[in-house]
């Protein structure tokens, strides 16, 4: 079957002579090859970026291209030339009646501000926290609406995915300029759609794995041993993808992080003071 078929289309490209089958071989091995470059580039333009998510583990501030952030830029220095002090504290996953409330109050009692990651999808069922947050002096940006890795998702998805995020957070009253892909997974379209809809990306240096570790104390020595001018922490104050109880050991961490934060005369500013950092 296979070789009797494979005979007949030889003879069928064997009518211009030997000559006109070479060509013919030669033009569907070209076009097998075209196939398989598109798809490569297609693969790579999907899976590549994913590779940005290592960031975090050098000390680079900012992929080329500002494609996405890491940490502080160097604009935060002092004007005396020293390195500045600057830390931003972020919270993912949020907001949530149970549990945000309490980390705004943690905050103010700390002396700490931060910028909150919210998703859509908790931002339509809780819109009023938005309005909450930003009184308490915090900022806002968004997480996307759904919580979903985008590599395992369509680039329609995706696309549409940040324009629900956005929609959700305007209705609530918050214009975001700031975008942190879920999982830190960021895909070309993640790169693209957030563009599109004037969003820079931000990832993170520092982060508590406090989903992962039931330890207050553990999960701020793991923060307090990248808590460098620049760093952006990342935390969590809703447990919509966590355990339940998450938040409570974020709560009683934000202690012991507020300490060192102190004790090394660091501040912490919002994740909007990327946004006037040079290049
Ligand atoms: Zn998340």
């Amino acid at each position: 079957m296979g070789g009797s078929g494979q005979g007949r289309q030889v003879g069928a490209t064997s009518t211009g002579g030997p000559g006109g089958q070479t060509d013919q071989i030669e033009h569907r091995g070209r076009g097998v090859r075209l196939l398989g470059a598109a798809g490569a580039s297609a693969a790579a333009f999907h899976l590549l970026p994913s590779a940005l998510a290592l960031g975090t583990w050098t000390s680079l501030r900012r992929a080329p291209g500002g494609l996405c952030h890491w940490r502080l830029a160097r604009a935060e220095s002092g004007s005396d030339g020293e390195r500045g002090r600057s830390i931003a504290l972020t919270f993912d996953d949020g907001p949530s009646e149970d549990s945000t409330p309490h980390i705004l109050d943690r905050l103010d009692r700390l002396g700490l501000s931060a910028t909150f990651f919210c998703l859509g999808s908790m931002v339509d069922c809780s819109p009023e926290l938005v309005g909450e947050i930003a009184r308490r002096g915090h900022s806002i940006a968004t997480h996307g609406y759904s919580h979903e890795p985008h590599l395992l998702r369509s680039p329609l998805w995706v696309t549409r995915d940040l324009a629900a995020a956005k929609g959700s957070m305007a209705t609530a009253g918050a214009g975001v300029r700031w975008f942190r892909p879920p999982y830190g997974v960021v895909s070309g379209t993640t790169i693209l759609a957030s563009r599109r809809l004037g969003m820079g990306i931000v990832l993170w240096s520092a982060w508590g794995r406090e989903w992962a570790d039931p330890e207050p104390r553990a999960v701020a020595e793991r923060i307090c041993r990248r808590l460098e001018p620049g760093a952006i922490v990342l935390l969590h104050d809703a447990d919509s993808t966590s355990p339940p109880g998450t938040w409570k050991v974020t709560f009683e961490a934000l202690g012991h992080i507020a300490d060192e934060i102190h004790a090394r005369g660091l501040e912490t500013v919002s994740v909007d003071a990327l946004a006037d950092s040079p290049a």
